[in-house]
Formats: C-alpha cells, sequence, structure tokens
C-alpha cells in the first residue's frame, strides 16, 4: 500500500512534545532537523511488509532537505510532496482542502492535525490521526493501516462480485475467476482473498447456491451493503 506521512508534529516535533532520536553535534550544524523516536525502525517495518512509504507536508522545506535529514537517521522514502508541489496540484484539480492524498495515489495517510481527519471524511481519503503525545502511536499507525488494508481487499472483491452478479441480481458463477482477478489487482495471495469470500459466507453477505456447477450469491443482508461504511462494519464485526 502506499502510505504518506506528514511531518510537523507527527514525524519531526515543532517543541518538545515527544521523544526524539540521537542526533550528534555535526548533524546540528548540518541543519538535520530531530525527528521522533521510533520513525525509522515503523518506517523499515512498513517497507519490510511491502509498503511503500511517502512524505506528504503542507511545509515549504525542499525536497532535498528533508531527504537529507531523512537520510540522516538511515530512512529512505519514495515520493516527497512538499506545500509547493501540494498547492500546485490541488489548485489544478481544483480541490478545496489543505491535503488530498489521492492526488498523489497515496492510499492512506498519517497526521497530526484533526482537520485532516475531518477533509478525509469530507473529501472520502483514508486518514489515521496521531497525537503527538500519544505513546502508542506506533501501534495505532500499524492497527490502523491493518484495517486499511482489510477493507481495501474486501472492497475490491465486493466490486468484482457485484459485476459477476450483475449488481446482485443473478448468481455467481466464476467465483474462481474473480478471486485471481482480485489477487492480482490487490497483489494478495489467491489464499488470502478466499479468507475474504468465506467471510462474507460465513456472515451470511453471500451464500453458496449450487456446488455442481458452482453458484454463488448475494444474500438479502448482503444487497444492502453498498457504502465504505457497511463494508468497514463487516470488518469490525469479526474483528
Ligand atoms: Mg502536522
Amino acid at each position: 500500500m502506499n502510505i504518506s506521512f506528514d511531518l510537523d508534529s507527527t514525524l519531526i516535533p515543532k517543541g518538545k512534545e515527544f521523544e526524539t532520536e540521537k542526533r550528534n553535534g555535526i548533524a546540528k550544524l548540518l541543519g538535520i532537523e530531530e525527528i521522533r523516536k521510533g520513525t525509522a525502525e515503523l518506517i523499515s517495518d512498513l517497507q519490510g511488509e511491502g509498503h511503500k512509504v511517502h512524505i506528504y507536508t503542507t511545509s515549504f522545506r525542499t525536497k532535498g532537505k528533508i531527504r537529507w535529514t531523512l537520510k540522516y537517521y538511515g530512512i529512505k522514502v519514495n515520493r516527497i510532496v512538499n506545500q509547493t508541489e501540494n498547492q500546485k496540484v490541488l489548485k489544478s484539480r481544483k480541490i478545496n482542502s489543505s491535503k488530498f492524498p489521492p492526488a498523489f495515489d497515496f492510499e492512506l495517510h498519517i497526521d497530526d492535525l484533526k482537520g485532516v481527519g475531518i477533509e478525509s471524511e469530507r473529501f472520502n481519503f483514508k486518514a489515521i490521526i496521531i497525537e503527538p503525545i500519544d505513546k502508542n502511536w506506533i501501534e495505532k499507525i500499524k492497527k490502523g493501516i491493518q484495517k486499511t488494508f482489510e477493507l481495501r481487499i474486501l472492497k475490491r472483491l465486493l466490486k468484482e462480485l457485484w459485476l459477476q452478479s450483475d449488481n446482485c441480481t443473478e448468481p455467481i458463477e466464476s467465483m474462481w475467476f474473480s478471486i485471481q482477478e482480485v489477487a492480482k489487482s490487490t497483489g494478495n495471495t489467491r489464499k488470502e482473498i478466499r479468507k475474504y469470500l468465506y467471510l462474507l459466507v460465513d456472515n451470511n453477505y453471500l451464500e453458496l447456491k449450487s456446488e455442481e456447477p458452482l453458484l454463488f450469491e448475494f444474500t438479502e443482508k448482503g444487497k444492502k451493503i453498498k457504502t465504505d461504511l457497511e463494508i468497514e462494519k463487516i470488518i469490525k464485526n469479526v474483528g
């Protein structure tokens, strides 16, 4: 998944709001900024799980300066979007939000500002809001990523099933083909996707109509699922 991090008060302190990694005197002289304790390990963990990590900030720091600071702590990120680029892109797309991660293909954004959380609901993007004083910030991020990841697979699977069932009106004939399609497009194994199929069956959203030939059908309960919020509930009710 493409995950973006805010900088100020999320990874870089504005004052003394969180503990920071060690930085030597030379680094200070070279303009290396302080960074939240645990950042390097968190980012490397996420990258190890196959996620791409990006920086998305509304600060005007240059990309070079940001890369320079991150490099000092052994952090390598994919893309950096600063306010210069952010303003340009959002203006050209006429988006009236301080941040809009989908404009940069970021699928989940991590930020300290409640305002960004409000924007995420209004503009329909995924965000995790972390308070600067939150000691369990890493755990909260990891849990949030897991949830978003699951939601993304389930959404993609449902979209495929809606298509194959002509919007819940016909039985689904090509379940294994659908699973393969979802696996391909989300970069997961078929085994992983099958778990979500069983989740839908076990919770009575989908039922096996016949084994020979293999046919599935949406139940009355399943036909009602339409919005992200309803899809989220499927996962919540299980977890
Ligand atoms: Mg911030």
